[in-house]
């Protein structure tokens, strides 16, 4: 089944034509990597698949619910689809552990105790076991975002939706968060879309490669016939 299906979507910011006539299916657990230059629509793309930008034609079905009807509860979807932004957007007062249990809490009652085991589980997979009573301004920018990746992957999302999940990153710290989210790629229950300009990471672990510019998608490729034979 497809986990994300565009079908003649358009989306337009006020007079401006942001995303024209889109056309794109993601399947359940496949891995894709969005590339493409500054303003060519790549965020706005990403951003419309958890409702964050609403789209003014088409149909965008997501797990099942069309975002392009007004009537589809917005929060149906976002239970099911995580994000995680370039600049982290971690809850500043709270401790990394708080960070990863809220949402859970909150929107799925998980029980305190589940919740807690889970929240530290994760903490180990992004290499943070020791890091759990910190605040995040005690921790440098990669390890914030693999606090938010792991606040993601607490709700057990069906797709994980990724933002330039390294521009804002001192190069030293970048290596880290992508062994992160290639572990995460690897995980073949996951659908996982990720915009980056890390073509490495795009190389070894993506299954397909898109390429947008001026808010159209030019070219979607397997990724061995995006960057040629070797
Ligand atoms: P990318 O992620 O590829 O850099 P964006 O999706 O951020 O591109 O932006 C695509 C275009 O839409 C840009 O020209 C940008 O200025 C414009 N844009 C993005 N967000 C808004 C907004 N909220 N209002 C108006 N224009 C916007
Ligand atoms: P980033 O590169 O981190 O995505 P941007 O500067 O592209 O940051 O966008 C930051 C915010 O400003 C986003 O919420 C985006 O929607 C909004 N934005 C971007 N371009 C425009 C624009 N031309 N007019 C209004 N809002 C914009």
């Amino acid at each position: 089944m497809s986990m994300i299906e565009f079908k003649n979507v358009e989306k337009y910011y006020g007079d401006f034509h942001a995303l024209k006539n889109i056309n794109l299916e993601i399947d359940d657990g496949e891995t894709v990597v969005l590339i493409g230059p500054s303003g060519s629509g790549k965020s706005t793309l990403i951003r419309t698949i958890n409702g964050l930008e609403p789209v003014q034609a088409g149909q965008l079905l997501v797990n099942g619910y069309d975002l392009a009807d007004k009537k589809t509860d917005m929060n149906k979807i976002r239970k099911n689809v995580g994000m995680v932004f370039q600049h982290f957007n971690l809850y500043e007062n709270k401790t990394t552990l708080e960070n990863i249990m809220l949402a859970p809490r909150l929107v799925l009652h998980r029980d305190e105790a589940e919740n807690k085991r889970i929240a530290l589980e994760l903490l180990d997979q992004v290499g943070l076991a020791d890091k759990g009573g910190n605040l995040p301004k005690q921790l440098s920018g990669g390890q914030k975002q693999r606090v938010a990746i792991a606040r993601s992957l607490a709700m057990k999302p069906k797709a994980l939706l990724f933002d330039e999940p390294t521009s804002a990153l001192d190069p030293e710290m970048i290596g880290d968060v992508l062994s992160v989210m290639k572990d995460i790629a690897k995980d073949s229950s996951m659908t996982t879309l990720v915009v980056t300009h890390e073509m490495g990471f795009a190389k070894q672990v993506a299954d397909r490669v898109i390429f947008m510019a001026d808010g159209q998608i030019l070219e979607d490729d397997k990724t061995a016939d995006f960057f040629g034979a070797p």
